[in-house]
């Protein structure tokens, strides 16, 4: 079958699956290639590869922003299975994954070039949109560099972010927050990282700690519009990436560099005690109740972060969601002594 395949990529191996047997005319085979899995296809009019990536190839880190591999094995397979390909089709709805997947496959096989095409869920095939890959490029440049500026307090929050926890020194319910442009992400990172709490949300201690701790102009949405509008404008193609990322960088680098206040990690809420029911707050070292003291150990190298709304089936204390060396656990019981569900960090999942 060399030379006249399609090549199908998708955004994962589930969606590649899904597609390979939709198109299957004949028989579907899957095989590995690095370790990831590929489905063969006769789909009529020819034979088809599909493949998932699980992501982007490449990400942004640091400041300046330097692309680095971010998924090595699907961007060799690619660069294998581009060898024996007619054609390349990027059924993803991320351009900028679109175009990472089309250079890598033609680092294999130039002549894709020209045949790379982008379908949509309609079935209509398309170029590839680079404004919109160069705009989520330098989205992604700016949240790098905003990570940096973000270390010493924590380098998970976004722009956005900020600017959600700014809108909470009073209580506010969630809908009147996103009425207000505070996008659904924003609230789950900050509610499992224990910056926001409940309905009507409200700051934790930390989050209050976080609001002293950072710039006050991050706290206003007119900062965190800024750079969307700059990004925007790389989308419209009336402002260059480079000069997009420059302006980020200026107005990042001009603002007040935050300090690690003291007490950041204990004032994280993840739940409330299983004895007074009063917030419990940790996130590394030890959980504690802010009420009664009673307090659950966490294993060294765990971040724990909040499960919202989840108890332990047999002690009521609420679960965490461990993160063990850069990878999300399941949520699991933070007490490792006394109840018999014991979080057994050991074992890794
Ligand atoms: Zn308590
Ligand atoms: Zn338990």
């Amino acid at each position: 079958m060399a030379g006249d395949v399609r090549l199908i990529v998708t955004d994962n191996s589930t969606a590649a699956r899904t597609m390979a047997h939709r198109l299957a005319k004949g028989k579907v085979t899957d095989r590995e290639v690095h370790r990831v899995p590929v489905w063969d296809v006769d789909a009529g009019e020819g034979d088809a590869t599909v493949i998932g990536l699980g992501g982007l190839l490449f990400r942004p880190r640091g400041d300046p922003p330097e692309w680095t591999p971010a998924r090595r094995a699907p961007a060799a397979a690619l660069r294998i299975l581009a060898r024996s390909a007619a054609s390349l089709t990027l059924a993803t709805a991320d351009p900028l994954l679109a175009g990472q997947a089309r250079d890598v496959a033609c680092e294999g096989r130039p002549l894709l070039l020209r045949a790379a095409r982008v379908e949509a869920p309609d079935g209509t095939l398309r170029h590839i949109d680079d404004l919109a890959a160069h705009a989520r490029a330098v989205a992604l440049e700016a949240e790098a560099v905003f990570a940096v500026h973000m270390t010493p307090v924590d380098s998970e929050l976004r722009a956005a972010d900020l600017v959600a926890l700014g809108m909470a020194g009073e209580p506010v319910r969630r809908d009147v927050m996103m009425r207000a442009g505070v996008e659904a992400e924003s609230l789950r990172r900050l509610e499992d990282r224990g910056y926001l709490v409940d309905e009507p949300a409200w700051r934790s201690p930390a989050g209050d700690l976080v609001c002293t701790a950072v710039d006050p102009a991050l706290l206003r949405s007119k900062t965190s519009a800024t750079m969307v509008a700059w990004i925007d404008a790389v989308g419209r193609g009336t402002l260059t990436r480079a000069d997009a990322l420059r302006r980020i960088r200026e107005l990042v680098a001009g603002m007040r560099p935050p300090q690690r206040p003291d007490g950041l990690d204990a004032g994280r809420i993840i739940g409330n005690c299983p004895e007074c029911d009063e917030w419990m707050g940790g996130a590394r070292d030890r959980i504690r109740c802010m009420g009664c003291g009673l307090s659950y150990r966490l294993p060294r190298h765990v971040e724990a972060l909040a499960v919202p709304g989840t108890i332990c089936d047999t002690c009521d204390a609420p679960l965490i969601r461990p993160i063990i060396r850069g990878r999300r656990g399941e949520p699991r019981c933070p007490d490792a002594t006394g109840c018999p569900t014991r979080l057994d960090l050991n074992v890794a999942r």
